[in-house]
C-alpha cells in the first residue's frame, strides 16, 4: 500500500513538526533527516537509533519514495546525463557536470516547461506539472548516493562527498515552481542533509519578477537571468515571458535582488544565435545595459536540436561578441559546452512529457515540427 505522505517532500522543520505531533522529541526528525540525506538509506528497519515503535510508525504511516532512474548516458568528457522515472508518461532528466575544481549537478525543477522560449527544447516539449520536493530533491539524492557508492568501490571504502555545486537550469522554470523549489534548496542547504553553502546553488529564471522578490527575502541565492537579448522587441520573440515582465521591470528587480547585504553580481545568460542577436550592435546594446550594474556575463553558444530554426553563432562572432564585452570592461565568460554527444548541454533536456500544454499540436500545425 502506498502513503501519502512521503517524507523525502519534508524540510527539516515540517519533518519536526511531523514527529511533535506524533508524540515524538524534536530530535528525532533530525536522525531520520541524516539518515535519508547524509547516509542515503530508504529501508526504516535499518534505522537503527530510532525506537522499533517509532520505525514501526514510521512504516505504517509513511513512505520513501524517489524517481527512478532509468538510464545513465556517459559523454566522452565524462558528463553524465541520467533519465529518471516519476510516473505514468512522465520523465525529466538531470546533468551530471564533473569538473577540476567542482563537480556541478543540472537539475530540472518542472516535467517540460510552460514558458516557449524560441530556442529551447525542453519548451517543445511542451508542459505536464511541476515537480514534487521529493522528486527535484531525489536528483540531489540519487546522483550523490550512486556517486559515492562507485568512488566508495574504486577507492576500497573511503567515502567523500561528491554535488558540490547545484544549477537549476534543468527542465523548468524553477520560479514557477517556487514552494517545491525552495523547500527543495533548503534541504541541499541543510547540514544535516547535504550542507551546501548558498554559494553553491544558482537558480537561473527567465525573470518572473515578483517571485525574485520573494527569493531575496526568502533564500537569496546566486542568480542566473536568462537575457539572450538587450531589447524588448527581440527579447519578446525569444523569451515570451518578457511581455509579461519587460526588460526595465526585470532589471529593476535584479537591482533590488542586490539588496539583500552580500555582496555578489548577478549572472546574465546569452545564447548565441547566428545572425539572431550576436552582431557588434547587439553587444553595445548589452554593454548599455549591463555597464554600471554588479554583472557577470556567460555568453552560451547555441546547442542545435532538431527543427529549432537556429544556428550557433560562428567561432569568429563569439570571439569577437566576447572580446567587445570584455574591452568595455564586463566580466565575461564562454560556456563550455558539456556532454553534447549525449544531447546533455544546455537546452537540450527533453525527457519524456506528457504535455498539456498542447504545444506539440500548435507547432505541428504552424509547420514547425
Ligand atoms: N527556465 C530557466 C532554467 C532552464 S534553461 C531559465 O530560463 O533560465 C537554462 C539555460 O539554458 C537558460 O539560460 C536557457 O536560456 C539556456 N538555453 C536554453 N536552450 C538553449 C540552447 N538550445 N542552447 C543553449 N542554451 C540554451
Amino acid at each position: 500500500m502506498t502513503h501519502p505522505l512521503n517524507l523525502f517532500n519534508l524540510n527539516l522543520a515540517d519533518m519536526e513538526q511531523l514527529l511533535v505531533d506524533w508524540g515524538e522529541k524534536p530530535f528525532r526528525a533530525r536522525q531520520i533527516f541524516q539518515w535519508l540525506h547524509q547516509v542515503g538509506l530508504v529501508d526504516f528497519s535499518e534505522m537503527h537509533n530510532l525506537s522499533k515503535v517509532l520505525r514501526q510508525k514510521l512504516i505504517e504511516n509513511s513512505q520513501l519514495q524517489l524517481p527512478v532512474q532509468i538510464k545513465q548516458q556517459i559523454a566522452s568528457d565524462g558528463t553524465r546525463k541520467w533519465l529518471l522515472h516519476l510516473d505514468y508518461n512522465n520523465h525529466i532528466e538531470t546533468v551530471f557536470i564533473p569538473e577540476d575544481d567542482r563537480n556541478t549537478l543540472c537539475v530540472s525543477s518542472q516535467v517540460g516547461c510552460a514558458l516557449a522560449c524560441s530556442f529551447c527544447a525542453t519548451a517543445q516539449q511542451g508542459f505536464n506539472r511541476n515537480l514534487s520536493v521529493a522528486e527535484i530533491i531525489g536528483q540531489l539524492w540519487s546522483a550523490e548516493h550512486q556517486l559515492r557508492a562507485e568512488q566508495k568501490q574504486a577507492l576500497k571504502g573511503q567515502e567523500a562527498r561528491q554535488i558540490s555545486n547545484i544549477v537549476f537550469m534543468g527542465m523548468g522554470e524553477p520560479l514557477l515552481n517556487y514552494d517545491n523549489v525552495i523547500k527543495a534548496m533548503r534541504i541541499m542547504m541543510d547540514d544535516l542533509a547535504y550542507g551546501l553553502s548558498w554559494r553553491r546553488l544558482t537558480l537561473s529564471t527567465a525573470g518572473v519578477v515578483p517571485a525574485l522578490d520573494r527569493l531575496r527575502e526568502d533564500c537569496p541565492v546566486n542568480l542566473a537571468i536568462s537575457l539572450h537579448a538587450s531589447d524588448d522587441d527581440l527579447r519578446n520573440q525569444l523569451v515570451p515571458l518578457n511581455q509579461k515582465y519587460p526588460l526595465k521591470t526585470l532589471f529593476a528587480a535584479c537591482d533590488r535582488y542586490l539588496t539583500t547585504g552580500q555582496r555578489r553580481k548577478i549572472t546574465y545568460e546569452y545564447v548565441l544565435l547566428k545572425d539572431v542577436n550576436d552582431s557588434p550592435k547587439h553587444a553595445k546594446a548589452l554593454i548599455a545595459l549591463l555597464r554600471h550594474r554588479p554583472a557577470k556575463v556567460n555568453l552560451i553558444p547555441f546547442n542545435p536540436f532538431a527543427h529549432s530554426g537556429y544556428q550557433c553563432s560562428t567561432p569568429d562572432s563569439i570571439q569577437r561578441f566576447q572580446n567587445q564585452l570584455i574591452d568595455a570592461g564586463l566580466i565575461t565568460l564562454r560556456r563550455k559546452t558539456r556532454g553534447d554527444d549525449i544531447d546533455a548541454a544546455c537546452g537540450q533536456l527533453a525527457g519524456k512529457v506528457q504535455d498539456k500544454s498542447r504545444r506539440k499540436i500548435q507547432s505541428a500545425n504552424e509547420g514547425t515540427l
